[in-house]
């Protein structure tokens, strides 16, 4: 009776990738592609190589399982592997973080056009840092940087520790838990990046349905999802030294609410920033002389000299 079909890992893939599209799932074939080569512990590329090699049973079960998650539960590919690539350096998610997304890409570059010196000891503060992705960027690309990190929620925290660890990266980054700028009271940095949670509840029904897998304080913020934006930019003020800068993300919509925010909170140079998409992502600004916190430590290192800008029109 009944032979158990055989199937090769490129029939898997091309029945996987159909299922995902009949389900809406952009991005079908590179899922398929993904989930498959973690069922059988290997790289995505190695599956090129591998087309006609017969499927263990017990390899097809749990590639089945998370076909299903994927389709079925909408849970996100890098939640599925528990691993996202971003900016170069393979990062741990759980549903305790922001899967990063491609975007804040966009952040961590303008981040650097802010700090053009690559061997500046700048002292940089990533606020709501998540798993870690933007500190951790700017920490291999400013090697000599002295990073905080902070969020409001220790889960998080935990993760972005472990990421931290696993790049060697454990003794240049300070992870201090928090709400806002609340854990650095009484500092100053010379660059503060933030990608905050943006998203307004009202949002919500039209958003994709792979958002509910991550944490509700991530994504959501009161008042049209500008409540933590509008802290920030009331606030960072007294958090940059004379010269410091601020790179904050934003939907693109917010982009001339936040500017118009910095502005009457005394910043000058605004930036408007697009990402790979071509709409503004992300605003920056600088902290001009006078008001403002005064510096405890006058043994610190100087502020960055050149800034690059690329004011683009926001859209
Ligand atoms: N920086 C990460 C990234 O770009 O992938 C995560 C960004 S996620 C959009 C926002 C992060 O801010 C979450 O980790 C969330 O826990 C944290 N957060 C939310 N409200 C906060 C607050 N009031 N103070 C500090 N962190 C907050
Ligand atoms: N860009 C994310 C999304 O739309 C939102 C991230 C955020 O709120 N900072 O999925």
């Amino acid at each position: 009776m009944g032979q158990v079909r055989t199937w090769t890992v490129l029939e898997l893939l091309r029945w996987t990738t159909e299922h995902f599209r009949s389900r809406g799932i952009e991005g079908a074939r590179l899922d398929a592609e993904c989930l498959l080569a973690h069922a059988l512990e290997t790289e995505r590329l190695q599956l090129y190589l591998e087309f006609d090699k017969p499927v263990a049973p017990v390899e097809r079960a749990r590639f089945r399982e998370l076909v299903k998650r994927r389709a079925d539960e909408r849970v996100p590919v890098a939640l599925l592997t528990g691993r996202r690539e971003f900016w170069s350096l393979p990062l741990r998610v759980t549903s305790d973080v922001l899967v990063p997304r491609p975007e804040t890409e966009t952040l961590v570059e303008v981040a650097l056009r802010l700090l053009p010196d690559p061997e500046s000891p700048a002292h940089i503060l990533d606020v709501g840092t998540g798993c870690g992705a933007i500190a951790l960027a700017l920490a291999k690309e400013r090697p000599k940087a002295r990073i905080t990190a902070t969020d409001i929620s220790g889960a998080a925290l935990a993760v972005a520790k472990e990421n931290a660890a696993e790049l060697g990266f454990e003794n240049r980054i300070r992870f201090l838990p928090g709400d806002g700028f609340e854990p650095v009271r009484g500092e100053c940095f010379d660059l503060i990046a933030s990608n905050p949670p943006y998203l307004s509840g009202r949002e919500a029904p039209e958003l994709p349905p792979e958002l509910v897998h991550e944490p509700r304080e991530a994504l959501f913020a009161g008042g049209e999802g500008t409540e933590l934006l509008r802290r920030i930019a009331d606030g960072a003020r007294d958090f940059l030294e004379v010269g410091g800068v601020l790179a904050v993300e934003v939907a693109p919509q917010q982009a001339p609410e936040m500017t118009e925010w910095l502005a009457s909170a005394g910043f000058a140079r605004p930036g408007c920033h697009c990402d790979l998409a071509g709409r503004v992502r992300v605003v920056s600004a600088e902290r001009g002389g006078g008001g403002g916190a005064v510096r405890a430590d006058a043994e610190r290192g100087s502020a960055p000299a050149e800034k690059g800008q690329d004011n683009g029109e926001p859209s």
